[in-house]
């Protein structure tokens, strides 16, 4: 007897039964770990016990600060809407400077009790292998969902719209490429729909400095793929390093070449638009605002703080600020933009709400902020209430806004919550004031937002 079917008991399945059961909704919450075997139980590939919301890897929320940084500022606007995940988090906090970091046993023994304790949520401990065909449903089964629902899940989105792995190329904040050393251009000045053949960010290399990035990329330190992640790379998701160790030229035949790209930077009266660079590597918007764009091509696996220092050898990105880095994980995520309205649903089957990490964000608290709004959209419509999604200047409803709508479709990988995501402050600001002002703005938006709750 239940009005709300969740799937899976991670971060976001636990803060979404949390949500509805707190408005008053009767919730079943199917979680496969801790069911027998016999049932149909199983375990992830990362996890380790049978706790709800368990922290498979690092025991850190990231940053607590809501003055100067995005994740924080999340914190405190799941705070404002009675999180269960920020509520143990901060009953169970280790110390850990200004992040929020807690001891993951007792943090996840916090939430399985009081969700347990809830009378509106029965936890059951089981595994679903087929998408309910009616019912309100929230499926939040997570980077590793089992594969049965995964093949489920790809027969309701249609196979090319779910993916299994993300292959992350870096995204740059646009404000940190130096334009006096990159252009705009789209290779061969090619106009797309609504273009003016100027949709790339065009960072030239000359042979030096190309053969100096190449031995870079074979030089520097690689992460180890686990076991468990050791899936076959299709051609359009290889990793840079990989294509690097093919051949000194496989990268400027493919991802980094010049041609058809004309700097300007090196007119003569002979080549008055510019010459071709001997390699190039390009940005595409990433974001309909065009505060962040992505590095075309290259997704790897080098170390992070690796890829920072060889990717700001390349000219223009000297002072290049990474809103992600690159990466390659198993993942199962869906290509949200396209598939999901604003308030989660699955456009195809109304019914079906995505929440967490299969809807395309990252992280613990990323997740759980997804899986309280569509919490929250789900008790709205049972209820009959109206709920609008958070502004778009609030972390939620910037969040919430990448995953639904501002996306691009067609590259769509995983994202955390960062000021890239909120519409640009308007006007000239000095650089250390604008994350202050970012974070007051957001305080301001959720304000009435909250009012309408
Ligand atoms: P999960 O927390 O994974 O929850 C999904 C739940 O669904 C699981 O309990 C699973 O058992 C259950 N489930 C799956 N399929 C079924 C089914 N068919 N029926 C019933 N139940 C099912 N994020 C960070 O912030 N920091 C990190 O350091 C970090 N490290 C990571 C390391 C690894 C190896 C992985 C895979 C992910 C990592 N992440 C990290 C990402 C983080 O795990 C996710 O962002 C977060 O856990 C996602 O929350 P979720 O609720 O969407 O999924």
């Amino acid at each position: 007897d239940y009005q709300v079917h969740i799937i899976g008991g991670g971060l976001a399945g636990s803060e979404a039964a949390w949500q509805l059961a707190n408005a008053g909704v009767r919730v079943k919450l199917s979680e496969m770990r801790g069911a027998e075997l016999k049932d149909g139980g199983d375990m992830t590939p990362a996890h380790h016990t049978d706790g709800l919301a368990e922290l498979v890897c690092s025991n850190s929320f990231r940053s607590d600060d809501a003055n100067s940084n995005a994740v924080g500022l999340l914190h405190q606007e799941m705070r404002a809407l009675g999180s269960i995940i920020m509520a143990q988090g901060d009953a169970h906090k280790v110390p850990a400077g200004s992040a929020l970091a807690v001891d993951r046993e007792h943090f996840s023994a916090g939430v399985t009790a009081a969700l347990a304790a809830h009378p509106n949520i029965a936890i059951v401990r089981e595994r679903v292998d087929q998408l309910p065909a009616e019912g309100l449903t929230i499926v939040a089964t997570g980077p590793l969902t089992a594969p049965a629902l995964a093949d489920s899940i790809g027969n309701a989105t249609g196979k090319d719209s779910l993916a299994f792995f993300d292959a992350i190329a870096p995204i740059v904040h646009r404000d940190s490429i130096d334009m006096e050393k990159a252009w705009l251009q789209s290779r061969w000045n090619k106009v797309g729909p609504g273009g003016d053949g100027k949709d790339y960010i065009n960072c030239p290399l000359t042979k030096d400095q190309y053969l100096a990035f190449h031995q870079g990329l074979l030089d520097s330190e690689k992460t180890e793929f686990k076991e468990w992640e050791n899936v076959p790379y299709f051609e359009g998701c290889m990793p840079i390093e990989v294509m690097a160790a093919r051949g000194v030229d496989t990268l400027r035949y493919g991802p980094m070449k010049g041609v058809g790209l004309d700097d300007p930077r090196t007119a003569t009266p002979g080549f008055p638009n510019g010459r071709w660079p001997y390699a190039c590597v390009q940005l595409r918007q990433d974001n309909a605002s065009g505060t962040l764009w992505n590095m075309v091509g290259f997704q790897t696996k080098l170390k992070h703080a690796e890829q920072v220092r060889l990717f700001r050898t390349i000219p223009g990105l000297e002072n290049a600020e990474f809103a992600r880095l690159g990466g390659l994980h198993r993942n199962t995520f869906i290509r949200s933009p396209e598939l999901l309205d604003p308030t989660l649903r699955l456009k195809a089957r109304p019914h079906i709400r995505f929440a967490g990490q299969v809807t395309g964000c990252e992280g613990y608290v990323e997740s759980a902020a997804i899986g309280l709004l569509a919490g929250r959209f789900a008790a709205a419509e049972i209820l009959g209430h109206e709920l609008t999604p958070p502004p778009v200047e609030t972390a939620l409803g910037a969040l919430l806004g990448h995953i639904t709508v501002g996306a691009d479709a067609e590259t769509y990988q995983p994202m955390n919550i960062n000021f890239g995501l909120m519409p640009p402050i308007e006007g000239r600001t000095k650089k250390a004031d604008r994350k202050l002002m970012y974070t007051t703005r957001a305080r301001a938006a959720l304000q009435p937002w909250l009012q309408t709750l």
